[in-house]
This record gives C-alpha cells, sequence and structure tokens, in this order.
C-alpha cells in the first residue's frame, strides 16, 4: 500500500525543499492518501506531494470555523484559553521571559499565526510593541474586540511577508511552520522584515520523538501538518536562510512517545462542577501519573532531544 502510492506519485513529487534532492523513502501513508517522505540528502520528512492550495484552504475552514457558531476548533480554542486563562497565561509569560533573557530591550514583536492574539496581549502588558499575522478573520475580530490588538493583518506568510526590511527584534512561530508549504522561502521572508541579531522563535513537533512508534507516531496525523523536523533538519534549513540557533530543548515527550490518539485532548463538557469534583479529579490524575512509567523517564527523554516539541530561538546573521 504504503510502496505503490509511492510509486504512483513519482510524477508530481517536487524536490526536496531544502537541499534539492528527489531522493526519497516513503515513511508513512496518512488518511487523506498524503504521503509523508524522508530525504535521503538531508533527512527532511515532509509531505510529497502537496495537496492543492484549494483543497487544504477547504478543509481548514471546514476544520477552525464548523458548519455553526460555537463548533469547529475556532471557538474551542478561544474557549480553552479563557477557561485557562491562568495558566495559559504563565506558558506566555515564562516564554517571554526566557525570550527577553536572550534579547536587550523591548521592540518590536511579530507573533505569525497569531490566532486570537492570546500571546500578544500578554507581550503587550510587558511592554512589547506587538504585531501579528493571521488567516482567519475570525480570529483578528476577537483579538481586536478583547485585545485592544491594533497592528494585526490577514496575511499569509506562504505567500508574503508585506513590511520593510529590518523592522523586528523578535518574530515568533508557535506551532506554525510545521503548516508552511515552503518554509525555507518563508524563513528568507522572515530573515529580510529582521533586524540583525534579532531573534526568530519556533515551537514545532519534534520528529525524533517518533522513535518507539515510527510511522504511526501521533505527530504525522495531523493532515494539516506538512514539514516533520528534527534538530538537525530545521537547523540546517535556518543556516541556509541565514540563522544562527541560540536556544535549543525538546520537551513533554510523554505526549507522543507511546501513546497514539487522545492525549490530552480538551473538552469542555469535563470542567468539574465544583471544588471537590476538582479536587478528585486532580487526585485521581496525580495517582494515575504515579503508576505511569512515562511520569518518570519522559523527562529523561525530554534532555535527551526526544520529546514531542521542539523549541528552537534563532539568530539573525548578517545578508
Ligand atoms: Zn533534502
Amino acid at each position: 500500500m504504503l510502496l505503490s502510492a509511492f510509486e504512483s506519485s513519482r510524477s508530481e513529487r517536487i524536490p526536496c525543499v531544502c537541499c534539492g534532492s528527489l531522493k526519497f523513502t516513503p515513511v508513512h501513508l496518512r488518511e487523506d492518501k498524503t504521503l509523508v517522505v524522508h530525504c535521503e540528502e538531508c533527512h527532511l520528512k515532509f509531505v510529497n506531494p502537496l495537496p492543492t492550495v484549494a483543497a487544504m484552504q477547504e478543509n481548514y475552514q471546514k476544520e477552525m470555523t464548523g458548519n455553526e457558531a460555537e463548533s469547529g476548533l475556532h471557538s474551542r480554542y478561544i474557549l480553552e484559553r479563557q477557561a485557562r486563562i491562568k495558566s495559559f497565561s504563565k506558558l506566555y509569560n515564562s516564554r517571554l521571559s526566557l525570550i527577553e533573557s536572550l534579547y536587550s530591550g523591548k521592540g518590536n514583536l511579530l507573533d505569525i499565526g497569531c490566532g486570537a492574539g492570546f500571546f500578544l496581549n500578554c507581550a503587550k502588558e510587558r511592554g512589547w510593541n506587538c504585531h501579528g499575522l493571521e488567516i482567519l478573520p475570525e480570529y483578528i475580530k476577537f483579538a481586536q474586540e478583547n485585545f485592544a490588538l491594533e497592528n494585526l493583518r490577514l496575511e499569509s506568510l506562504d505567500e508574503s511577508l508585506s513590511y520593510d526590511a529590518n523592522t523586528f527584534d523578535v518574530i515568533t512561530l508557535w506551532d506554525l511552520i510545521e503548516h508552511l508549504r515552503n518554509p525555507l522561502d518563508c524563513l528568507k521572508r522572515i530573515h529580510h522584515v529582521m533586524k540583525p541579531g534579532g531573534l526568530l522563535v519556533m515551537w514545532t513537533p519534534n520528529v525524533k520523538n517518533a522513535v518507539f512508534l515510527k510511522e504511526n507516531w501521533i505527530g504525522y496525523e495531523t493532515l494539516q501538518h506538512f514539514y516533520f523536523f528534527s534538530r538537525d533538519s530545521l537547523n540546517q534549513m535556518l543556516e541556509k536562510a541565514g540563522f544562527k540557533i541560540v536556544h535549543l530543548e525538546t520537551n513533554k515527550a510523554r505526549k507522543g512517545l507511546l501513546n497514539q490518539k487522545g492525549f490530552n485532548a480538551y473538552n469542555d463538557s469535563a470542567k468539574p462542577n465544583n471544588i471537590m469534583e476538582k479536587f478528585l479529579r486532580s487526585a485521581k490524575r496525580d495517582f494515575k501519573n504515579t503508576l505511569n512509567p512515562l511520569t518518570y523517564i519522559g523527562p529523561l527523554f525530554d534532555m535527551a532531544g526526544y520529546g514531542f516539541n521542539l523549541y528552537i530561538i534563532a539568530s539573525k546573521q548578517g545578508d
């Protein structure tokens, strides 16, 4: 199945976006019949050939907005952040503290794929001059109405990045680079609008987390994801675009090390009704975690570079 799909897609395959090679081995045939391949030259894993832009946009709209109000990922994403505002704010503040420890001064920050503006709102409160790029108008509207964020543009990084050269001190891409059609071109666009020495901050699934599950890794399942980076493949691409890594870590290894489905899905109806229920539920969770060996070995895999997420900060080198 995998091999025959791989053979029959030969004529539509594009050269590797990072190194230009046409030598691939098949990795995984996904439920929408797209193929994940491995570049034999530079070891980048990505979907090749890519589905058409029209097909992806249709899927995305359907998935994000659903058919009625309150349905679709778009509303759930906002509801989740509103319900867990404290833990998200803690997460965003810790990300910003790390960025601020690596960069002096708070200047222009651009969040590409800024969603409904929750991260930018935190950055604004800490004194950053915030800009955002987003392809879903519903998110932009929410961010403008709820956080009074002004500098938001409805624009796709895949097509353009319409800012002047040397504008930004920091550019963030949270869970974004894996969605792009040509990440190398996009990184070059980012390089152009960033100030020399500015920081590019990225968070993306780490394909090394597939170490045990191989082609059954949960990270391959998201059909909107086209690129599956490791530290090395992302580093090669960053170097080609003119960036040098200054911080790297991997985290949350247990998410994809053994589990295949349904990790940590947010479910609004599962919210505890009172303090007692909340207490019992968290006690049950703690007990389950105590018995789960991944609780203890997960952090070791994180440190060894096998975490589910790659968290990379790179600085802009000369043109
Ligand atoms: Zn390659």
